[in-house]
């Protein structure tokens, strides 16, 4: 049937059985850079032609491997009319899934599906939305015994800072002896809390609030121990969140992050 050879292309079978003809006709994905719990959700439009309303899964898998990362089945879909899909980011059993390229696939139920679009996928995002160099390092001594807990990142003054991960901002405030403004995020589906320190002024957003991945939380500036310096962030990472345990060296994931900004 000519209507299976486009449908064999996409990398399924068709043809008059279940597949009623179906072959896909138009398929647009937003952004092509996608980010968990980013400002910008994630949507598939697409159209199909077919026989008949049909059933249709559309899957989210992973563009190496083809494992099906998220899975959806719409009733009664019409041939001719455009259908939309919103991906929150999550994996079927709400997990966030790993870094990489992904797609879409849509197809009547048993098949394969036709590829439906590719996008690249993180699940954070590097805070410092300027230039910016790698300064002090995580446990560089410092004064009274102290050891450095962050990671520092040079960046001129007043340049945008960004939620690596969304989540709920915890506490924010300010301290002279030390971090100046700073502000402490709980990122959402995941037990990392983030802390950002001596921004320029108190960060916009409120103990409480819900940011998303990539939201502007502030500038960069030079309050707290850093007056005597240059601007800079002084960013913390801790696995098991504030409260709990202790932090962790955040240069590697800063590194990764850095990779896709
Ligand atoms: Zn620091």
């Amino acid at each position: 049937m000519a209507a299976s050879a486009s449908l064999a292309a996409g990398g399924a079978s068709g043809g008059g059985g279940t597949g009623a003809g179906f072959e896909l006709r138009s398929a647009k994905v937003r952004p092509a850079l996608a980010f968990f719990d980013g400002e910008r959700r994630l949507r598939l439009r697409y159209s199909f032609r077919a026989e008949r309303a049909l059933d249709l899964v559309v899957r989210v898998v992973r563009a190496g491997d083809g494992r099906t990362v998220r899975r959806w089945v719409g009733h009664d879909l019409a041939p001719g009319r455009m259908h939309r899909r919103r991906w929150d980011g999550r994996r079927g059993d709400r997990g966030v899934p790993a870094d990489g390229s992904y797609e879409f696939r849509i197809g009547p139920t048993g098949h394969r599906g036709a590829r439906a679009g590719r996008f690249e996928f993180h699940d954070h995002r590097f805070p410092v939305a300027g230039r910016y160099s790698y300064g002090d390092r995580f446990g560089a001594p410092r004064s009274g015994g102290r050891v450095h807990e962050g990671q520092d990142l040079p960046s001129p003054c007043g340049t945008p800072l960004l939620a690596a991960r969304g989540g709920r901002v915890q506490a924010r405030g300010y301290s002279e002896a030390l971090y100046g403004h700073w502000v402490l995020i709980d990122g959402l589906a995941t037990r990392h809390d983030h802390f950002y320190a001596h921004l320029e002024a108190p960060s916009g957003v409120g103990d409480g609030d819900r940011v998303r991945t990539g939201e502007r939380i502030g500038r960069v500036g030079k309050t707290g121990n850093a007056r005597s310096e240059f601007c800079q962030l002084h960013f913390e990472l801790w696995p098991r969140g504030y409260r709990n345990g202790s932090p962790r060296d955040p240069l590697a994931p800063l590194r990764d992050w850095a990779g896709f900004a």
